[in-house]
């Protein structure tokens, strides 16, 4: 699934959220899901009970003292910082450098000595519309789900080409372009390798650009080496047009820049273990990115000034992250990993993901655990719980396979993570409006990646939820004993 049109930049291939199955069948695994919540409640043991009666006592003057009101602070800043900056955060602008800026002031001023990690990645900038067309016949239509429609492929190159097309069965081996006229222009359909091999494999064949057709899904190719244009014919079998001169021109630029994670330590600074939680503090390109992700951003900026205020101490040490460039490839967060010493990875008992916490439709939502990795079970129960003794119903989503977020690159070295969310760019339903009110068939965040996504928009009632939600989770995590082993039981 693509993200909604109107984002005229190519990040709208990879930037995934916590996307929703919106079906009846996700429906009712939500249900079933918050039905065993509510029964597992009942089946608490005593020692169980007390355990959480603790937890939420630990956390209440905390949550007590992070507000929705505290939280706006936070947010009407990076509106301005998006108004005073060309009205978007993303990556690349001079509004992502002021975000930093402020979440480093801001921590600052509370007390902290946060660490400021560059990151260094390619960004890729789509300028205008792109061309394809057969000369003399075919002209393709970009973005449209018509047999004659076609895409730019997430990290293809820039620039253009004016030459034959010569069909290659899949491309996965040098040997397939074996009698490739170095120029010509790659015709490949799929084959049983990542289409970036065989992008490479073209490359090395002299090929002046790559055409893909007959492609089971879109695809995103890797973020760095690919030099030439690369497009994506959505149903016309272009491997029949194979010695006819294809004419290719992808507008866009890729720059290299430098940005920044802000990262800090709260609670007990030299605990054995560390809890993390992270939001992405990048907007897509023309959003200001307010509910996405400058509420989960300013959720956690408010929950670490009030852990100062409150000279909150916790067992564990508990590590707040914002991290760089999500909407373009998940790349602070996975950037962050890359660089930790291994022994610093090994501290890392869980990793909490918040990403868009006031979604105007709201719905309150809390994401499936991936049953992969251990630990992850046990994180939602404590958001479950949380929610289930303050009354606030709940649902459970699950993640498409496709789905990226910050929490991805923990998963992947099975760091057990959990999240939080109010919902994007999918109806709300019935059920849902029954549960938490609102719209039905109008998008939990109508303007998700959009321009409208601004600080009015927000709702303060789910805000300050979802951020008490945060503020007890981060808790009752730090303040396990062992946090690794008892998400390992
Ligand atoms: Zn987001």
């Amino acid at each position: 699934m693509r993200v909604k049109g109107g984002v005229p930049r190519e990040v709208k291939n990879t930037q995934r959220e916590a996307q929703a199955k919106s079906s009846d069948n996700g429906g009712a695994q939500e249900d079933s899901a918050d039905g065993n919540a509510l029964q597992n409640i009942q089946e608490y043991s005593t020692d169980e009970t007390d355990e959480m009666e603790e937890a939420l006592m630990e956390s209440s003057s905390l949550r007590d003292a992070v507000s929705a009101d505290g939280v706006f602070v936070h947010l009407e800043a990076l509106q301005a910082v998006s108004d005073a900056n060309g009205d978007s955060r993303a990556s690349g602008t001079s509004a992502y450098d002021a975000s930093v800026d402020y979440v480093v002031r801001t921590l600052q001023e509370a007390g902290y000595d946060p660490e400021v990690q560059l990151v260094s990645f390619m960004l890729h900038t789509v300028l205008g519309p792109s061309e394809l067309a057969v000369e003399g016949g075919t002209i393709f239509l970009e973005d449209e789900l018509v047999e004659t429609g076609f895409t730019v492929v997430g990290n293809s190159g820039s620039g253009s080409s004016t030459a034959v097309g010569q069909s290659v069965e899949g491309g996965c081996d040098q040997s397939y372009f074996s009698d490739f006229v170095a120029g010509n222009i790659a015709l490949v359909n799929d084959g049983p390798c990542e289409r970036t091999d065989a992008v490479f494999n073209a490359q090395d064949a002299g090929a002046s650009g790559v055409i893909f057709y007959e492609l089971p899904d879109y695809v995103t190719l890797e973020p760095e080496g690919v030099d030439v244009p690369v497009m994506h014919v959505f149903i016309a079998d272009v491997g029949e047009l194979s010695g006819e001169t294809f004419s290719m021109i992808a507008n866009k630029t890729i720059v290299p820049v430098t940005e920044a994670n802000v990262i800090v330590d709260a609670g007990n600074i030299g605990g054995e273990q560390i809890v993390m939680a992270g939001a992405h503090l990048d907007s897509v390109p023309g959003s200001p990115g307010i509910n996405d992700d400058g509420t989960g951003c300013s959720a956690l900026l408010e929950i670490a000034i009030q852990m100062a205020n409150l000279g909150v101490t916790t067992k564990q040490t508990v590590r707040l992250a914002w991290f760089a460039a999500e909407e373009v490839a998940v790349i602070g967060s996975a950037d962050y990993l890359t660089g930790l010493p291994d022994e610093e990875v090994a501290r890392i008992a869980a990793y909490l993901n918040f990403d868009m916490m006031g979604s105007p439709n709201y719905i309150r939502a809390v994401v499936a655990a991936n049953l992969n990795i251990t630990g992850e079970d046990a994180i939602a129960q404590i958001f479950y719980d949380y929610f289930d003794s303050q009354n606030l119903p709940h649902v459970t989503l699950t993640m498409p396979s496709d789905a990226a977020s910050d929490a991805n690159p923990f998963q992947a070295i099975d760091i057990p993570t959990g999240s939080i969310f109010t919902g994007h760019e999918f109806p709300k339903t019935e059920a849902w409006a029954e549960l938490f009110g609102g719209t039905v068939g109008e998008h939990c965040d109508p303007c998700y990646h959009q321009a409208c996504d601004t600080v009015d928009k927000i709702n303060k009632e789910i805000l300050e939820e979802m951020s008490d939600a945060a503020s007890h989770a981060i808790l009752t995590l730090a303040n396990m004993e062992d946090p690794q082993a008892t998400l390992a039981s």
